[in-house]
């Protein structure tokens, strides 16, 4: 128990000494932000625009990101622009970069958030919807990364990859998205590696977050469970701090940060709880 004790008042003493962040430093910022239409990278957009950095938003449906720039202008933003794309197009992501860049005049923050649709549920062989979620959730990641890379070393600017808790521990329903998770962990993992033995400029974050109640998520879990899902607009600040930060890693809601640590103590009760937190009758 005493040891017990110890390791929960270390975990505790860790958790309140993360870094204060100054909001003011995002005035005047120059963002990216993918998935932006909607959901959490929608609640990135106003958090920045309250801040008055200048942004460049996208996602595929035009008139949605039309509206979510004019709430940024009214908002306070220096600066908001979107440029429709659709990350399963190879060439789409670079376009994107070179967008931003170009209308921002450099580049801070690219924040790598967006996610195609994928179904919730027991993987039924499709091949083909796992190969192009991998394009859409991954390899877009990587190829906006890797373009931003050299202007955002002249701003000692910062990559966000919004992962989930979902790429470090393995639930039911989830097969080909958590695949994509998982991969994002490890490649931004090594590039962590990369970037600090280059001694580049750029930082990358990488947060994990658990459920979060945006209108898809809600939608996917409906019926299946019961889970506590956190507000989007707190999920979009913890992010923004963590970028702003320069946190390698950073977790949301406080239960994803245990949860990791702690995932592999007991691995067949974790599989038990997990199992039970799930409805499901075959
Ligand atoms: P949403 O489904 O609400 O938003 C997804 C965004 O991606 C939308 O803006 C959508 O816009 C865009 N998008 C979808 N397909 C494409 C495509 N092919 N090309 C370009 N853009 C596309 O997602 P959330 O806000 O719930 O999630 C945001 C991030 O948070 C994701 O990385 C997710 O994995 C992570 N996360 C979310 C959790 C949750 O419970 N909500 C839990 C853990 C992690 P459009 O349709 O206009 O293209």
């Amino acid at each position: 128990l005493f040891a017990l004790g110890s390791i929960a008042a270390a975990l505790l003493a860790l958790h309140m000494s993360e870094p204060t962040f100054n909001i003011e430093s995002l005035k005047g910022a120059r963002v990216l932000v993918t998935g932006a239409s909607t959901g959490i990278g929608e609640q990135i957009a106003y958090h920045l625009a309250k801040a008055g950095a200048q942004i460049v938003i996208t996602a595929r449906r035009s008139n949605v990101l039309e509206q979510v720039v004019q709430k940024c202008m009214a908002m306070g933003a220096q600066k908001a622009a979107y440029i429709p794309a659709d990350m399963s197009v190879a060439s789409d992501p670079e376009k994107v970069v070179k967008f931003a860049e170009e209308h921002l005049g450099g580049l801070d923050y690219l924040v790598l958030n967006h996610i195609g649709p994928s179904p919730f549920a027991m993987w039924d062989g499709d091949a083909e919807h796992t190969r192009w979620l991998m394009q859409v959730n991954f390899l877009s990641y990587l190829q906006m990364a890797w373009k931003a890379i050299p202007t955002l070393e002249q701003s000692k600017g910062s990559i966000i990859v919004v992962s989930s808790l979902l790429g470090k521990m393995c639930t039911p329903f989830v097969g080909p998205y958590t695949a994509t998770k998982f991969a994002l962990n490890g490649f931004f993992g090594t590039m962590q590696h990369e970037l600090a033995m280059k001694k580049s400029n750029v930082t990358v974050s990488i947060c994990i977050l658990g459920l979060i109640d945006t209108d898809s998520a809600m939608e996917k879990v409906r019926g299946y469970t019961n889970m506590t899902a956190y507000p989007a607009s707190e999920a979009a600040w913890q992010i923004i701090k963590a970028g702003v930060t320069r946190q390698p890693e950073a977790f949301y809601p406080w239960y994803t940060y245990y949860t990791s640590l702690i995932k592999d103590w007991f691995p067949s009760y974790r599989n038990m709880v997990i199992q039970a937190l799930y409805n499901y009758e075959p």
